[in-house]
């Protein structure tokens, strides 16, 4: 057997499953354990092969070819040429020490994402050795058998050996955008290999139904693989956030060559100074004016943010979802699973006869089903066995003893289908025994579109006339539309209007409660029934849901999740709404909705599927505008609401979880897929995937999508801060005509730029979230990075600070020395070195104090453990060690211009990040309390 030579991947197109099988040595019950090793080794792995990566040689000097890094290799080339040895060699420095800084942070930014890509491995559910397994994808080999269901990617070619109504997606492979339908059937005539009915090919998707597949062909031999070099071309594309930076930093570096230009040419035609020398005195400004470092600063906070989300349970694609998720003012979210906790227990009964509760938790198959005082079961009971036999044998979930050591049951496959399989025990019926008296001989899948599910069973015994019975399980009024007979106990009878209006009272006091109902019915499959057809391959929803006989309903209950509420006030108080857009009933849904308190107004709508059928656009996007609940959704539906949202200029996010949703979670500004219950589909479509199905995890990732933008304006105005004094002291040597000697040199500039700086920046980007980062409304999509802000607190208010305190402390050291007795020390003297040293030494300890100030906007500092932040802390060590070097290490005195200073300068240094701090945190009582007021 070799399944990679094109003759038996012809032959097995026209040959019966059961050839197929043998064909591909293997059989029904799929390949041995040992088998599938041998092949794994012998095809490989079930994989493309990857695309060759850029070296990492490349990518390092990626940072020193950039065309800012090429205009700094050229400015240090023209200092070292006019003379200026060290400029030219501080120039080198500063973009060696850039191009290193940025390959890290790139390095590290690469390795958290790749890392979250493995979080999000391919899984496939096979047979082997008899018994179903859910395998890695990568492990699949030809001959394997493959179980598909909607919503599963499809990860090898494969043929079908048998289908339930399945259709495939083959939009990747073939643009056809229409699911294609499949069968088992051998092909009649030839027609091209991706068009044959009966093969599914990987890369595609299972639209509807179900079936089981023999795999043909796996990795680069699958016909994906053939045009994998087409699809592997996908760009990484920068964020919003990253291309505004990108702009941002070529304006700053334009703004800094404009200043350049405008110092050079004051200094040589004002102040008459050499030409030679101003214009080095310009390079240097220059140099030190331009943000190198800021991208890949961003792309790391970014980065970081993700992996931080990821151990939360927020599995986030693209970096740029990380901004969107910031500005998110409205969430759509389903019902079951997201807000509630999807662990649904039946605890009521009803047909036509008897109101029953059951007893008893969770999964356990232990409790009792009792009418009134009376325990019933099935074997006392016919209509109650009926309805549990129905119920149990309409369901593909499985229920799992306790593992060792532990209690709790739990449950394989959808948890409103297992737990009809738990009270069907309850009330006295043996799963097994049912599942082989009853064997099904097929099956309507569930469809959200439907909202019901149908299974065919062959009888032991005829049934009101039949050999065949269909048990159909979903949505009463939808189910009860189709019946027109109901079960009374011994035999069934005409349905009245009066019983559809009990059923319909009975499933509407359950939903009050919050309880989600299934009505569930039976149509004996007559062979003499004209309705229905001859084969039993041509059964479809349409000529088999009609007819029925109505058994009961089934009420279950599916608490609201515990941290939701809480979640839910979180929103309100960040002016985030939220829209229940659901599957479920009306009653149901508002009946949750108003316990989490997504709905609070007595005038609240809740609007079913229908009603908004019938609505316009307009009238929808008024009824947006108040407190509403969706019910009854189409999928399409969905996407309707998502796209009047963003009409209205909201950033939505929209949860989901079927191969339905995915257009609306495509169309959302933030699609999040279920990452236990959401099909392959979903989470493909998704921008994020939530790896616990919880609404709270969502609300997490907005705060730290919040805090991620906060926190990189803190960074980019701690980074400004000390751009003002750096300005002011070339303005004040130019302003004074050269009567005041330049305070603070060039390399003393670059030691702050790149030097004293970087750790403390960098540990602002690390800052955890302010306690009001969710107490304010969401940042407009329009607000950019620079907004007026982080220029009047950055350059202005933190800017003259420095600035006072470092030219104060310039002109201390003269006056300590003399002045203004004598003239301010001259350059090249120890005076001048000593008062350089200080304007260095004010500006590095002002900026201790602005790290600190920085960590938060609005909170005071205090509120956060002072110390709490590592990074900080060792940059403000680090800042104190570079100054003491350059002071009292001669070699670097003399290369830094620098010199030792007196107790009484060391003295001033020390309380100005006291003063700086101070003065801070009282400007930001005084906004606490106008904010208050104004609250
Ligand atoms: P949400 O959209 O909030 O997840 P949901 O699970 O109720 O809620 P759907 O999965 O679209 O939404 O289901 C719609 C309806 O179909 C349900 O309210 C229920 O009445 C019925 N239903 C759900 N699951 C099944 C099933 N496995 N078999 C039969 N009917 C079902």
């Amino acid at each position: 057997m070799d399944s990679q030579t094109p003759d038996i991947k012809e032959k097995i197109l026209f040959t019966s499953p059961a050839e197929a099988c043998h064909l591909m040595g293997s059989n029904m019950r799929g390949l041995s354990q040992e088998e599938a090793d041998k092949r794994l080794e012998q095809y490989g792995k079930n994989e493309l092969a990857q695309k060759k990566q850029t070296s990492m040689l490349k990518k390092f000097l990626a940072n020193f070819t950039s065309l800012m890094a090429l205009l700094l290799w050229a400015g240090g080339v023209m200092a070292i040429l006019s003379g200026a040895l060290e400029l030219g060699i501080a120039i080198f420095c500063v973009n060696l020490i850039n191009g290193l800084f940025s390959f890290f942070q790139e390095f590290k930014a690469e390795k958290a994402t790749n890392a979250l890509q493995k979080m999000l491995p391919a899984y496939a559910r096979v047979i082997r050795d008899g018994e179903e397994k859910k395998i890695l994808a990568t492990e699949i080999v030809p001959g394997d058998i493959m179980v598909l269901e909607e919503g599963d990617r499809i990860s090898a070619d494969a043929r079908i050996l048998q289908s339930n109504d399945f259709r495939a997606d083959q939009s990747t492979l073939t643009g056809e955008s229409n699911p294609i339908r499949k069968s088992s059937d051998a092909l009649q005539q030839e027609c091209s290999y991706l068009e044959a009915e009966n093969m599914v090919f990987s890369g595609t998707s299972a639209a509807a139904g179900t079936c089981r597949v023999l795999v043909v062909s796996t990795g680069m031999d699958s016909e994906f693989g053939k045009i994998a070099n087409l699809t592997q071309n996908t760009e990484k594309s920068l964020s919003p956030l990253q291309k505004e930076l990108n702009v941002l930093t070529k304006q700053i570096a334009l703004i800094a060559f404009s200043i350049g230009l405008i110092f050079f040419l004051i200094a040589v035609f004002l102040v008459k100074d050499p030409w030679m020398e101003s214009f080095l005195f310009a390079l240097g400004m220059i140099v030190a004016f331009i943000p190198e470092g800021l991208l890949p600063a961003v792309t790391l906070s970014l980065a970081l943010a993700v992996q931080k989300m990821a151990k939360e349970h927020a599995l986030v694609k693209k970096l740029s979802s990380v901004e969107t998720l910031g500005c998110t003012n409205v969430i759509c979210s389903d019902k079951t699973g997201t807000l509630t906790q999807n662990e649904m227990t039946v605890n009521h009964l009803w047909n036509l006869r008897a109101e029953m509760t059951v007893s008893g938790e969770g999964y356990a198959p232990q409790g009792e089903i009792r009418d009134g005082d009376i325990v019933v079961t099935a074997q006392n009971s016919n209509a109650l066995r009926l309805l549990l036999s129905g119920a149990a044998l309409c369901s593909n979930a499985k229920l799992l003893p306790p593992e060792e050591g532990k209690e709790r049951y739990t449950v394989l496959g959808d948890p409103t289908e297992a737990c009809l399989g738990v009270v069907a025990q309850k009330g006295g019926i043996d799963l097994d025994t049912l599942n082989q008296t009853f064997p099904r001989v097929m099956e309507l899948p569930f469809d959200s579109r439907r909202k019901r599910m149908t299974t065919i069973h062959q009888l032991r015994e005829p049934f009101e006339g039949s050999n065949r019975i269909a048990f159909v399980k979903g949505a009463p009024k939808e189910v009860m539309e189709l019946c027109q007979r109901c079960y009374d106990g011994s035999s069934s009878r005409p349905m009245k209007e009066e019983d559809r209006q009990r059923i319909m009272q009975a499933n509407d006091t359950y939903a009050r409660d919050g309880l989600r109902v299934l009505a569930v019915a039976y149509r004996p499959l007559r062979r003499d029934d004209e309705t229905l057809p001859e084969s039993i391959r041509e059964y479809t929803p349409e000529n088999v849901e009609e007819n029925l006989t109505f058994l009961g309903l089934v009420a279950m209950q599916d608490p609201p999740r515990s941290e939701v509420k809480e979640a839910v006030r979180l929103c309100r108080s960040a002016g985030i709404k939220i829209i229940m857009i659901t599957g479920d009933y009306g009653l149901t849904a508002e009946s949750i909705a108003r316990k989490i308190g997504i709905i609070q107004s007595p005038d609240a709508r809740v609007i079913s599927g229908v009603e908004l059928a019938e609505m316009d656009d307009t009238v929808l996007k008024e009824v947006l505008k108040g407190e509403v609940v969706f019910a009854r959704m189409a999928p399409e539906q969905k996407y309707r609401i998502v796209c009047a949202l963003q009409e209205m200029g909201n950033i939505v996010a929209v949860t989901g979880d079927g191969v339905n949703d995915s257009p609306a979670l495509k169309k959302a500004d933030i699609g999040i897929a279920m990452g236990i219950t959401g099909t392959d589909v979903a989470k493909e479509a998704a921008d994020m995937i939530l790896s616990d199905d919880n609404f709270a995890t969502i609300v997490r990732a907005i705060e730290e999508g919040r805090t991620v933008y906060n926190n990189i304006r803190k960074f980019l105005r701690y980074i400004f801060d000390s751009n003002t004094p750096e300005a002011a002291a070339p303005t004040l040597y130019l302003l004074s005509g050269g009567m005041i000697p330049v305070p603070l040199t060039v390399l003393q500039i670059l030691t702050i730029d790149i030097g004293t700086d970087m750790v403390p920046a960098l540990g602002l980007g690390a800052e955890h979230a302010e306690a009001s980062v969710m107490q304010q409304p969401p940042r407009s999509t329009k607000e950019r990075l620079l907004n007026k802000n982080v220029v009047l607190v950055g350059f202005i208010w933190y800017g003259l600070l420095g600035t006072l305190f470092s030219v104060g402390g310039y002109f201390l050291a003269n006056f300590l020395n003399g002045w203004p007795g004598i003239p301010l020390a001259a350059e090249g003297t120890h005076g001048y070195a000593e008062a350089t040293t200080m304007m260095l030494a004010g500006v590095v300890f002002a900026q201790m104090g602005m790290a600190m100030n920085n960590r938060t906007d609005y909170e005071s500092v205090f509120k956060r453990k002072l110390f709490s932040n590592h990074y900080i802390n060792a940059g403000l060590v680090i800042e104190v060690v570079i100054l003491l070097a350059l002071m009292y290490i001669p070699f670097l005195s003399g290369i830094f211009n620098t010199a030792p200073i007196s107790w009484i300068e060391w003295l001033y240094l020390i309380c100005i990040p006291f003063i700086v701090f101070g003065i801070e945190e009282a400007r930001k009582k005084l906004l606490r309390v106008r904010r208050a007021k104004r609250s």
